[in-house]
This record gives C-alpha cells, structure tokens and sequence, in this order.
C-alpha cells in the first residue's frame, strides 16, 4: 500500500493468472495453451506486417478483421467486436452490459476473473451453484439478475451446457444480457453465434488464444445484436482506440482464413482428450466430461495439492485452486501425445 495509490486500488483482488515459469524442458500442462503452434499463414502474414507501416497507427475499427470473422460464422461485420484478448473483452462487456441494480449471475464454479470483474466496476454478484456432478442447470438462472455470464464449456470442469438449453434459457430471460464465454467452444461444442440474430440480449465471446492458438496475441471477440457491439464500442473508445495492433489484426484475419489448420489441430487435441481421458481413470482417476482443452480430474485416494506438487518435482505443471468443492481437483490441459505420456508416467511413478 501507499499513500499515492487511488482508493480504489487498495480493494481490488486481482486475478491471479496460470504461471508461465521460464524453464527449460517444463511439461506445461497448466494454463490451456494449445500444444501445436499457429498456422504457418499466420506467422508469414505478422512478417509480412512488419515494416515502415508500423509507424501508422493501426485502423481503430479493425474492419478488415471485424469482416473476416462476420465471413467466417455469416454474420454483419457490425455484429462483431474485437479486443486485446478475450479478457479485454470481458472487462468491456461488465462495464458496458452488466452494470445494473440487479445482482449479475454466474456459477460458483467457473472462470475466476468475473468476480474480479465485477469488483472493478462496483457490480453486484451472486453466485449459482452447479448440480453434484458439477452440471450446469439453466433453470437455476432463472431468477431477477442484472445479467448472466458462463464459459461454455465451462471452466475449469469442461461441461457444456447444450445449445437447446441455452436457447431455453434466453427465451426465459429476456429482461437482461446473457454472455457466453466461448473461449473453449471449439473443441466439441456448438457456438450460440446461430443465436444471435433472434435473441438480442445475446453475446457471445471466443478467444484466438486456444483453438488458434495464439495466446501470445491476444485476440478475442464478441458477437451479438449491433446494439450490445455499439454498447462495447462506446467503452472501448473511452479507453483505447487502438487495442488491436496491426500485427494482432494481420495474424487474426490469417488465423480465420486457415480453417484446415485449424481443424486439423482442434481433432488431434479432441483425440488426445480421449486417450488422455481413459488413460487417467485406468490410474483411478474421476475425471469430468470435457468439451474443452482441459480436463478436471479427481484422485479419490489421493491429495490433488500433493499430487500437483509431485508433478512439478518431476518437471509437469498443472493447475490447483484451493477453492471450495474443487480443491481435490487438477486441471490438466491437453498437450502433444509426447507430453501427455510424459504426464502418465509421472502419476504412475507417483502412485505406485
Ligand atoms: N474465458 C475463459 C473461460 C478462459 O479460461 C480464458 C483464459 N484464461 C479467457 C476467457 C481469456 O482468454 P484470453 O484473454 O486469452 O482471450
């Protein structure tokens, strides 16, 4: 603390990210980056981009991308919202859709930056439990809100919540906005971007950072009604007017135009999901149903803090929360086949 800072700044939890440690030879299996690199077509169009252009300013409404993406799922360029990371996105969306007299509605279990969100912007909360088995009921958020936020999949259990169901839950609440946090939707979900030229108080977000890849790039986008993306505009340009650089922009648009790329890595990831799903419960592992990049396993006989550090001791890093109802669980993402065997042999050696 010090007597310079804004009050504010005192109060703030922030968010505590996955860590990256600078390690030679590291398994890093705890912050769900893709293990296969970006599309080649992505590098040579950020080379391409670097040169003299770079002492213009980059195009503040991002057109060219905002296009690409509308191609891409068959929307208006107008219904399409781009930012530094989906986490930008995030922080916008709070402050531009979310801030009401109502409490915003979010499960206990989910993405640990929407408190810290709306902590920042004053936002009242209030948490929804997911079921037993960690399954997220939309009838549970029919309730008076301020708004409605989840990942789907959801994070960091992995469950998705079908496209019905969450058509089921717009058409019963039509009073608020309703985000959903698609970071991991590419890897066995259905995007709620079909939805949103029937429900205008939908948003959807995704990321580049996981199924593109490109978490170092930080690209993230919302789609919905024009009225929700002038919502975003209008914060955004309060803000920054250039959040997206033109090698972010030039990367993105190449990410969006390589679909063999892209589907070709998001199968060899949903592959390994499998055999790393039936591998962990051969070494008595529970492990939940993931739509996502990630799993979320549980040892019955064994401590998920201890096992985490005995992981690290043998140079494999995943992710613990020491939170409520999930402290006995891993979230391990999904890696190359060699990383995963590498992970396997480590747990067997542990658990023997
Ligand atoms: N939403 C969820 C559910 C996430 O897990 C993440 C990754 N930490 C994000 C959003 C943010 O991703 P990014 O800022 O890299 O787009």
């Amino acid at each position: 603390m010090s007597r310079y800072w804004s009050k504010v700044v005192e109060q703030l939890s922030p968010y505590v990210p996955g860590e990256q440690p600078k390690l030679d030879n590291l398994v890093k299996l705890n912050t769900n980056e893709n293990p296969y690199g970006p599309s080649p077509k992505v590098i040579a169009a950020i080379q391409a981009e670097l040169g003299d252009n770079l002492r213009l300013y980059p195009d503040p409404s991002s057109t060219q991308l905002r296009q690409t993406v509308a191609d891409y799922y068959g929307i208006q360029a107008e219904q399409v919202f781009v930012g530094n990371g989906s986490d930008e996105v995030l922080a916008h969306l709070f402050n531009a859709l979310l801030k009401h007299d109502k409490p915003i509605l979010f499960p206990d279990i989910t993405y640990s930056f929407y408190p810290v969100y709306a902590a920042l912007y004053g936002i009242d909360c209030q948490c929804v439990p997911l079921a037993e088995d960690f399954s997220l009921q939309v009838k549970d958020y029919v309730q008076p809100n301020g708004g409605i936020i989840f990942p789907n999949p959801n994070a960091p259990t992995g469950q998705l919540v079908s496209l019905a169901d969450i058509e089921w839950l717009l058409q019963n609440n039509t009073d608020s906005v309703v985000v959903i946090d698609e970071a991991y939707i590419d890897f066995g979900g259905e995007s709620a971007v079909t939805l949103i030229d029937s429900y205008p108080n939908l948003l959807v977000t995704q990321t580049l950072s996981k199924s593109r890849s490109l978490a170092g790039l930080r690209v993230g986008l919302a789609m919905g009604h024009v009225d929700l993306i002038e919502a975003l505009i209008r914060v955004k340009d309060s803000f920054n007017s250039y959040p997206m650089d033109s090698l972010a922009s030039a990367g993105a648009v190449a990410a969006f135009e390589d679909k063999t790329w892209f589907e070709s890595t998001c199968n060899k990831v949903i592959t390994s999901r499998q055999k790393l799903t039936e591998a962990l419960t051969q070494l008595g592992f529970d492990v939940q149903p993931s739509a996502a990049n990630f799993v979320f396993a549980c040892h019955p006989q064994r401590d998920a803090a201890e096992l985490a550090a005995a992981l690290r001791d043998k140079g494999v890093i995943v992710r613990h929360f020491r939170l409520d109802r999930i402290e006995q669980y891993l979230r391990i993402t999904i890696g190359t086949p060699e990383q995963n065997g590498v992970l396997l042999d480590a747990l067997k050696s542990i658990l023997a």
